[in-house]
């Protein structure tokens, strides 16, 4: 059942989750399967799994990093993971979920509502977002998850990061040749890979990983480029 996988996995991680979580997930989770069956929004086959790959995989990050009041983005934030499942155990975190699918962050806006935890919902597109001076080197911290390769992620991630901040990256283990093709993009736009955590999900075997890449200097201002440039010529 969610609460016990939840539950467990989170005590596995180290993270003590506040009283009220347990429900929220609950709740969360009802939301997710019903919304799936109007518009494909994300994959999840019965609650285990939901519990495993997505709640604990986003808490993963708290068993890391505290975020107990900090400015966080989730760029590509999908049905909300990770920055919703990481709300739910660390409420005094201030959040915006950003996703260029409007239909996915009207989903949100109407979910937090619901679970009453404030954040900001916007739709757009990051690379976009990123060149305005509202979200521009903005937040304290930057979380994403399978939205794109890592050179890719971290021209349009690295541009809401405050100099002192970070972006952590939630990826599969074998990631290696990926994240050392990347070194020179990070460098480039003001970042420096500081740590690579490794873990297994509990209650899997599936092994994951968090990059961890501190920003260290101002992104130059030509970057983000546009979307067709990014993806075409990779920094
Ligand atoms: N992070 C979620 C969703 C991953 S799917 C999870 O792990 O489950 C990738 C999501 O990123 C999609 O919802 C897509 O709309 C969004 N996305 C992809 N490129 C984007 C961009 N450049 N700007 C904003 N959102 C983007």
């Amino acid at each position: 059942m969610l609460e016990e996988i939840l539950a467990g996995g989170a005590k596995a991680l180290g993270i003590s989750l506040p009283e009220n979580a347990l429900p929220l997930y609950r709740t969360y989770y009802t939301a997710l399967t019903e919304a799936n069956r109007q518009f494909n929004l994300t994959a999840i086959e019965g609650e285990d799994q939901a519990a495993r790959l997505h709640f604990l995989d986003s808490l993963a990050v708290l068993g890391r990093t505290k975020l107990a009041g900090k400015t966080v983005i989730d760029v590509g934030t999908g049905g909300g993971i990770p920055g919703l499942a990481l709300k739910i155990a660390e409420p005094s975190l201030r959040l915006t979920l950003l996703d260029a699918t409007e239909k996915k962050t009207a989903f949100l806006s109407a979910l937090t509502e619901k679970l009453g935890l404030p954040c900001a919902c916007l739709t757009g597109r990051a690379e976009e977002l990123g060149r305005e001076s509202a979200h521009r080197e903005a937040y304290d911290v930057a979380v994403a998850r399978a939205v794109a390769e890592t050179r890719v992620l971290a021209e349009i991630c690295l541009p809401f990061v405050k100099v002192g901040g970070r972006l952590l990256a939630l990826k599969s283990a074998d990631t290696d040749e990926e994240l050392k093709a990347a070194e020179s993009t990070v460098k480039a736009l003001g970042g420096v890979f500081t740590e690579i955590h490794d873990y297994t999900l509990p209650g899997t075997d599936i092994p994951r990983r968090i990059a961890v890449i501190e920003k260290t200097a101002p992104t130059p201002e030509r970057y983000p480029r546009r979307w067709a440039a990014i993806q075409k010529r990779p920094l």
